[in-house]
């Protein structure tokens, strides 16, 4: 999956989501990716997330949604995506051998990300410059 948020010179929020699903997925599986909420949700009064890993977690938590909706109510990005993330370990409490990830940013800028096990990193690219950042991880 490829998740992005953009921020503009106006503060516009906008992002994308496009991913190939799951290796040996199930024919007419359609993942969190293309579902609003689930693999990405924007409100540019609040900000974005975006997700990547096992859909059916994801969707199941309605994860970037709630990020945002965690973000409205005054979380950081990085305070949101740790919450869906141990949210969705209390949903799958039998079950940890997938992985999540998601990334946030606010109208101010600041991202936050978050992940399932130690293994996720982001690209940050501003004034021209990019950077590669280690998510934090739960496992
Ligand atoms: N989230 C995608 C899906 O479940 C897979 C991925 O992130 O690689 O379809």
């Amino acid at each position: 999956t490829i998740g992005m948020l953009c921020i503009d010179e106006k503060d516009d929020i906008s992002g994308a989501c496009t991913t190939s699903g799951l290796s040996y997925k199930m024919n007419g599986r359609i993942g969190d990716s293309p579902i609003i909420g689930a693999g990405l949700f924007l409100d540019n009064e609040i900000g974005g997330a975006v997700a990547t890993g096992m859909g059916e977690a994801i969707m199941k938590s309605v994860g970037s949604f709630l990020i945002v909706e965690l973000m409205r109510q005054g979380k950081s990005p990085q305070e949101a995506c740790e919450i869906a993330v141990k949210r969705i370990v209390k949903q799958n409490s039998n079950y940890k051998d997938f992985q999540v990830a998601f990334v946030a940013l606010n109208k101010n800028g600041d991202i936050g990300s978050y992940c399932l096990h130690k293994g996720f990193s982001y690209a940050k690219y501003q004034n021209k410059k990019t950077s590669n950042n280690p998510s934090q991880f739960y496992i």
